[in-house]
């Protein structure tokens, strides 16, 4: 009863994200009652393992205690405060550990509350910073191929998922795309090492011919999440940062996905020992509690805008919640049990359990590629092994595998047909050998003719 009146009344005025509104006629609208650990609940009582975290956000599983009691702790105080000309704990501690967590050279932290907004803070820095130094005729950006970026003008301009952006081209700005190293494309017989290597020369190529117009090179490191969870090899990041060296031009990690240790590392640009110009964070930032964003920095881009105020070389940029004190305090919480629990190393053993979990999709005929990074694993339906070729998208198989999961204990979205795990970490062994065995009987059904 409560649950059909939820569903009417939902659909009578909400508009949902990334959604095309009429597919409600045949999919469920699923409200939640509550959430606990990695499981969600209906109002029906049906339990759903969440296989994709929420959108990648929660860490540390729903309604997670120290987390929960951490904001409480900070509401008790007081709620919100303007970062301009004040501050306060939380954010000062936030910062401090961030800094010291992350790559060496990122020293300074800027404040925003959504992924989308610390890319556009980062591109706005980059291009200011060149022009604070003298250098105003680096207006354009590289990105890769299959990218995402976030939502925002800016954002979607140097993302590359035509799905996202193809409508809004005419709104963009001008981007110059280089084709991305990802594994998949790779020839049979060459390594993931070999294929970034050899796929660097379009990078190299383009950064040589337009290093005088370009402010920064943007990146997801390592794995290309809403690009259908595209993974490549740590040595293209690696010559990436030798190369944006070379000709002067800034290197932009977005880790916004991948931080927090997705990857299995805590962020990914560790795993090729480099630290860019801006880092990009947001999503598991606060655990998955509250929406927040961060761009570190260095402080030699911080000393491009250090100046006399009639100088007019500050960075004029800001969000209302800048640096919001309950999301910072979630935040230093979900720092807290990386810390306490050793997370990193404890997630070894989940890492190992979804590879092994998944073995039993190797010789599938409609299973084209079985990739991980860390406690992120795919498995991407193809209708030929042998080709790769993919199924026309107007099929939907992925949808198959969704309608199939949200049946059987599992909420597991496929991006296109792409099926992924990039669970909390608080998921059991058990619980990835449920959800493999859901994958595995959705995947039978969506491929079956
Ligand atoms: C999700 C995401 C963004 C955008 O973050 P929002 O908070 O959704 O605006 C940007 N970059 C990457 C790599 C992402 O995965």
């Amino acid at each position: 009863m409560k649950s059909e009146d939820l569903k009417q009344r939902d659909l009578a005025s909400v508009w949902h994200p990334c959604t095309q509104m009429k597919d409600h006629k045949f999919l469920p609208m699923v409200p939640i009652k509550k959430a606990q650990g990695v499981w969600l609940e209906d109002f029906d009582g049906n339990r759903y393992i969440d296989a994709i975290s929420s959108w990648w956000v929660n860490l540390f599983g729903h309604s997670n205690e120290k987390i929960s009691s951490a904001i409480k702790q900070q509401l008790d105080c007081f709620e919100h405060v303007l970062l301009a000309g004040f501050s306060h704990e939380a954010v000062i501690n936030l910062s401090e550990q961030l800094i010291e967590i992350t790559p060496a050279s990122l020293s300074k932290c800027f404040y925003a509350d959504n992924g989308s907004s610390a890319v556009e803070v980062a591109l706005k820095m980059s291009f200011h910073y060149w022009k604070n130094i003298g250098q105003p005729k680096k207006t354009k950006f590289i990105n890769l191929s299959n990218s995402y970026h976030g939502e925002t003008i800016g954002a979607l301009s140097l993302g590359d998922v035509s799905l996202y952006k193809e409508v809004y081209e005419p709104l963009l700005l001008d981007v110059i795309t280089v084709p991305s190293p990802d594994s998949f494309n790779r020839e049979i017989g060459e390594s993931e090492r070999e294929y970034a290597v050899r796929m660097f020369a379009h990078m190299e190529e383009a950064l040589q011919q337009h290093k005088d117009e370009v402010c920064a090179v943007i990146v997801e490191p390592l794995v290309q999440c809403a690009g259908n969870m595209r993974m490549y090899d740590s040595s293209y990041l690696t010559l990436l940062r030798m190369a944006c060296d070379k000709y002067e031009v800034h290197l932009i990690a977005d880790e916004i996905a991948v931080g927090f240790g997705r990857t299995g590392t805590m962020f990914a640009c560790e795993q090729a020992g480099i630290s860019p110009d801006f880092m990009c964070l947001s999503k598991g930032l606060t655990g998955g509690y509250l929406p927040l964003s961060v761009v570190l920095t260095t402080d030699h881009v911080y000393e491009a805008f250090y100046d006399d105020y009639e100088n007019l070389t500050a960075f004029m940029h800001s969000h209302s919640y800048t640096g919001n004190p309950l999301g910072c305090a979630a935040a230093l919480a979900t720092l807290d049990i990386f810390k306490s629990e050793n997370i990193i190393e404890a997630n070894k053993s989940l890492i190992k359990e979804f590879s092994q979990q998944c073995e039993r999709f190797c010789d599938h005929p409609n299973i084209g590629d079985i990739r991980q990074r860390g406690m992120i694993t795919a498995i991407e339906l193809v209708k030929d092994k042998a080709t790769k070729e993919s199924y026309p998208w107007q099929q939907r198989r992925g949808l198959e595998v969704y309608k199939y999961g949200l049946k059987h204990k599992a909420l597991l979205r496929p991006l296109g047909n792409v099926i992924y795990f990039m669970p909390p970490y608080v998921i059991t062994a058990e619980e990835i050998q449920l959800l493999v065995d859901v994958a595995e009987r959705g995947i039978e059904l969506a491929t079956k003719d």
